[in-house]
């Protein structure tokens, strides 16, 4: 699977993978992801479906019924309980600002997903 990640459920922008952030978007990295059966994981996302904590890596197949926040968002919520799955995030969570910002599409370029 590819570049893939979500909509944060607390201000409606993507995860972001941890490549191109600054000091001030760097919270962005930090995902809280819900499951509908109660289970809470927190870590940094990889941009490639993981997530990240210091001895652990919790793979998260694309579609997943997950619940996805900054783990900022989801502090500034007190920590809310799951309700629904995240969306897709439409920038795959890469881009930060502008979305054609500093790359180059070709035509025979590969259809990303
Ligand atoms: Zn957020």
């Amino acid at each position: 699977m590819g570049f893939f990640s979500w909509q944060c459920k607390g201000c409606d922008e993507s995860i972001k993978a941890p490549y191109g952030l600054t000091e001030g978007t760097q919270w962005k990295n930090e995902v809280v992801m819900l499951m509908p059966n109660g289970t809470c994981i927190s870590g940094d996302y990889d941009g490639y479906g993981s997530i990240h904590q210091p001895e652990l890596t919790v793979e998260i197949e694309y579609g997943s019924p997950g619940e996805f926040w900054h783990s900022r968002c989801y502090s500034n919520a007190n920590g809310p309980a799951y309700t629904s799955p995240s969306d897709s995030a439409l920038d795959q969570g890469f881009f930060d600002g502008d979305p054609l910002a500093g790359i180059r599409i070709r035509p025979d370029a590969p259809k990303p997903l």
